[in-house]
């Protein structure tokens, strides 16, 4: 039997990989990684930087672990569509075994492939990897998928079964002999015209293995607390890993699960079943990456605002914890999850502009960035998302600040301009003394809280009001 494991992105990693797993124990395997343009070209690439430099991180990483096994990773550049069935009949293999996508875009990718190999007679196996049951499997009574994330937890967490844990293999077969196998380069980033940003996560599976195994012996035991602190390192940093799979959700699962961490380790196990959730939803719907989830959002009327959507972007509303977030994204590529919460919330309410904008926003800056979880982290926040924030709750970013940063070492961090701003007005440095805040180079509030709140009921009030007439 030969195979061609198909490596796409979302797996790069040996242990627990059933697709590798599986082709090894069957015969011969070529480990294969597609340079797709859809991705790769630069200009596509540039849409991507961070996510990018992360995952040509893992993919070297995964070439050594391949060779390191004895096999080696075949990289080609082209169409997937095209160049997948293409050398699957050139190199003569009986199967090509992936991990399943959720997105849209992937599934559609995926039944056309199928179709043309099925003309070849190659299968072409679909296994689960990226969540920790199959997408589309966790139903209520009625069998049909949870609108509400609580429900759905407890049927997700009643059907785990995650004993079997699959090691990486110890060894792997040399690639086919006699055949014409030839491979690219990986891409440097200068090759896709990207800048080295040294601030970012390394990628790799070591690297994700060492920082499972540094939260599981540490702050795992405060999450219950510290994950909610903006100034405190307190919650994983897994996301990344999550995204591209150099670590799996089980093996996160498990490892969290074994640390013992009582009432702390039980929140975190609940995000685990969040990012579940927002998988789910997307397999059901596929639609969300382009429409609200509550219909009577549809045709809501944000406003168009370059001035505003720049001031936000670009961390200079005037509010401390959300141009901090702002300039976290760039330079770092990840944002704590309180601080995107109030970002992407006053994005939406304080300044009425479209949840779209962030969300494109985030996707191309974030090296976590994922389509299923930062599309209901953004429905989330404006409310009009599956089992999302109430539309009528609006995070006050004062208190938040006040609450989840109450030192300022977080905004201090990102904003270097209030470093000499006293820590009673860190989160309102409008307050200050004119004379202080002279010296401070930082802007006025793009909007007053009380009137940009009021502003969002209204307009929202009127909106939902007249779909419900
Ligand atoms: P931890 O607190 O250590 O959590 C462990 C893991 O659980 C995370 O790595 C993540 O995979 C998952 N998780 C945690 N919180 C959530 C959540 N609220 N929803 C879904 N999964 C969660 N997460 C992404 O991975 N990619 C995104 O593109 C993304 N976009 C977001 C956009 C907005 C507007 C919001 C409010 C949230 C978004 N999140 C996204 C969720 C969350 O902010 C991040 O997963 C989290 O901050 C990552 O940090 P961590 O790994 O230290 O998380």
């Amino acid at each position: 039997m030969r195979s061609i494991v198909w490596f796409r992105g979302k797996d790069l990693r040996l242990a627990e990989h059933a697709p590798l797993t599986g082709a090894a124990a069957a015969g011969e395997v070529i480990p294969l990684f597609v340079l797709d343009p859809f991705f790769f070209a630069p200009e596509r690439a540039r849409e991507l930087p961070h996510r990018m430099q992360f995952l040509l991180d893992s993919l070297r990483a995964l070439e050594a672990d391949l060779a390191h096994l004895g096999s080696r990773l075949v990289v080609v550049s082209g169409r997937s569509g095209e160049v997948l069935p293409r050398l699957a009949a050139q190199w003569k293999v009986d199967q090509v075994l992936v991990h399943r996508w959720v997105e849209p875009f992937g599934r559609e990718r995926d039944r056309r492939i199928a179709e043309t190999l099925d003309r070849e007679r190659i299968a072409f196996r679909l296994f689960e990897g990226e969540t920790l049951l199959p997408p589309g499997s966790v139903r209520n009574g009625q069998g049909a998928m949870f609108r509400v994330f609580t429900p759905f937890a407890r049927a997700a967490g009643a059907r785990l079964d995650l004993d079997r844990a699959l090691p990486a293999p110890r060894s792997l077969p040399p690639l086919p002999e006699g055949l014409a196998i030839e491979t690219a380069p990986i891409p440097t980033l200068a090759d896709l015209g990207l800048p080295l940003k040294p601030n970012l996560q390394t990628g790799g599976e070591k690297a994700a293995w060492a920082r499972l195994k540094a939260f599981v012996s540490g702050p795992i035991a405060d999450y219950g607390t510290d994950r909610d602190r903006m100034d405190r390192p307190g919650t994983s940093r897994l996301s990344a890993d999550l995204k591209f799979g150099t670590l799996s959700a089980r093996a996160v699962w498990q490892a969290a699960a074994a640390a013992g961490a009582g009432e702390s380790g039980r929140r975190f196990l609940n995000e685990l079943l969040w990012r579940e959730f927002s998988h789910h939803l997307l397999w059901e719907w596929p639609e969300l990456l382009k429409a609200p989830f509550r219909a009577d959002f549809t045709g809501f009327p944000w406003r168009e605002d370059e001035a505003d959507w720049r001031a936000w972007s670009e961390g200079r509303t005037g509010y401390p914890v959300v141009d901090a977030a702002a300039r976290q994204l760039l330079a770092e590529g990840f944002v704590h999850n309180r601080a995107r919460m109030v970002a992407a919330s006053f994005l939406t309410k304080h300044l009425l502009l479209d949840y779209r904008l962030g969300e494109a926003h985030y996707l191309k800056w974030l090296t976590d960035g994922d389509w299923a979880q930062n599309s209901a982290g953004w429905q989330w926040s404006a409310g009009c998302g599956c089992d999302a924030q109430p539309w009528f709750r609006i995070f006050n970013p004062v208190a938040q600040g006040l609450k989840f940063d109450p030192e300022g070492a977080y905004v201090k961090r990102w904003v270097p301009e209030l470093g000499g701003c006293p820590v009673a007005f860190i989160h309102e440095p409008w307050k200050l003394p004119r004379g202080q805040r002279a010296h401070l180079d930082y802007p006025e509030p793009i909007v007053d809280h009380a009137l940009a709140r009021e502003r969002f009921l209204a307009t929202a009030k009127g909106h939902l009001g007249r779909i419900k007439e």
